[in-house]
């Protein structure tokens, strides 16, 4: 393949410190350059083709060639390249995206505030909710809720409402007053003989003692991912959600649904709390919102919320909280466009439909003696590998045995995501089922790469 004009020499690549990456050993190996990718497909400067079952990073729906989000994009770069939303101004992307994301939200969202990346989106949360707390005259009210294993960005507020220790380590977090409570994972943390729903208790019970503890006068919001998705694609167990929201909802509590990985069809509704029955004060979106064709994420809170905040702010002036690219155009009509797609194609359904199958073929696989849990909704999974199986013991140093995996994986044209050793599987939603027996297929061919390497 005749290299791109902007295709970049090995020799280069030297200067970029890379995220989610060990700094040393890439300066051996090097990154993998993606050039161009169409479909579900992506391919490297070397013309090697990947199924890319991550979707990116869990973002692209319409997949890697969608011509209409280039058209959307350029047509409005034509008309109004930018312009921003401060000081009472809009551009009409923006408004009729805010007007359409209320309208799909579940039903208390009756508002919308634009950032760029999910993480600005659950710093602004934060913002808003002690805001909100102020203006309705409870100052204490003002600690947050999270889980071990969430994962709700990597600034320094939503970073602190992570719950992964790598990402607080030696980065000084949290710096926000949050509470870490058990991982909703039944596999690894139940304990011995208990149901999901008596795990799915347990965790309510934990979570009205530290609302006792704590006080609930001091605590401001319950945030969680409906499937947590970085700390290992954990669906909840069953009743949880019910049990949480009942909760927050006696002591004053706000429901944060973070649903940047799960909104726009990812569990084959279009909102994870549509599944799960939640009923929130405030939903992030970002990702799958413009197939990550443009950065964008966005804020849906309730109308009491927005009642709240509208009216502090005229007493002190203006809401004062706000970004350069707040509503970009260019970023709302290409979610606009990419919200059709999505609608028109059914591509909701046809993550039910399609990922009926990957779970099913992926579970398949749970009599691997590699794995020891396949777990997952619609077209989201995760497989944990284990050293043995009747113990869960993991392996001796953790995240190898999914480091393996995940290089055998390219070496079988399929892009997954090692989470430890988890491995990760979101493909777009418009993946097609033969696409999904192809992925197996190659997902297959890897973890028996690796046993009989492990083996010999
Ligand atoms: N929330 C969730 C549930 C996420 O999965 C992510 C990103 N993986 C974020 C927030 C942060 O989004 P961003 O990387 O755009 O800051």
């Amino acid at each position: 393949m005749e290299a791109l004009p902007n295709s970049v020499q090995a020799r280069d690549l030297r200067y970029l410190l890379h995220p989610n990456t060990n700094a040393r050993q890439h300066e051996v190996t090097g990154p993998l350059v993606i050039e161009r990718g169409d479909g579900v497909y992506v391919f490297d400067d070397a013309g090697n083709a990947y199924i890319e079952a991550m979707s990116g990073l869990w973002s692209v729906a319409v997949g890697f060639s969608e011509a209409r989000l280039v058209e959307a994009a350029t047509r409005q770069l034509r008309q109004l390249p930018y312009y921003h939303s401060f000081s009472s101004k809009t551009n009409a992307p923006s408004a009729m995206l805010a007007e359409r994301l209320v309208n799909l939200a579940p039903k208390r969202i009756s508002r919308a505030f634009f950032t760029n990346s999910g993480s600005e989106a659950n710093d602004t949360v934060v913002k808003l909710v002690w805001y909100f707390n102020n203006a309705r005259g409870l100052p204490n009210k003002k600690k947050f809720i999270a889980r071990r294993g969430a994962y709700h960005g990597i600034t320094v507020a939503s970073g602190s409402l992570t719950g992964l220790p790598s990402t607080h380590r030696d980065f000084d977090l949290p710096v926000i007053p949050v509470r870490h409570l058990t991982c909703p994972h039944h596999y690894r943390y139940a304990e011995p003989g208990e149901s999901e729903e008596q795990f799915s208790e347990r965790l309510a019970t934990e979570l009205e003692t530290l609302i006792e503890q704590e006080g609930p006068e001091t605590i401001a919001a319950f945030i969680g991912e409906p499937v947590m998705g970085a700390g290992g694609v954990i669906p909840p167990p069953p009743g949880y959600w019910h049990k949480i929201q009942e909760i927050c909802r006696r002591h004053d509590i706000l429901v944060v649904s973070d649903e940047v990985i799960t909104g726009f069809g990812r569990l084959g509704t279009t909102f994870g709390s549509d599944l799960y029955g939640i009923d929130p004060d405030i939903v992030v979106v970002s990702k799958q919102l413009t197939s990550s064709y443009q950065p964008l994420a966005a804020v849906l809170f309730s109308g009491e919320i927005y009642q709240a905040v509208a009216d502090l702010s005229s007493r002190l002036g203006s809401f004062a909280h706000g970004y350069t690219a707040t509503g970009h155009p260019v970023a709302c009509a290409v979610a606009l466009e990419n919200l059709d797609i999505i609608e028109e194609r059914n591509l909701v359904g046809n993550a039910r439909k399609v990922g009926a199958t990957m779970q099913r073929g992926l579970r398949k696989f749970a009599d691997h003696p590699l794995v020891g849990e396949v777990r997952g909704v619609g077209l989201i999974a995760g497989v944990e590998l284990v050293a043995d199986k009747s113990t869960k013991a993991g392996f001796p140093v953790p995240g190898v045995m999914g480091a393996a995996v995940f290089d055998e994986a390219h070496r079988q044209g399929l892009i997954v995501r090692a989470i430890g050793d988890t491995i990760a599987f979101c493909p777009p939603l418009i993946i097609e089922e033969e696409q999904v027996s192809d992925m197996l297929k190659r997902f297959g061919r890897a973890l028996d790469a690796v046993t009989s390497r492990a083996k010999s």
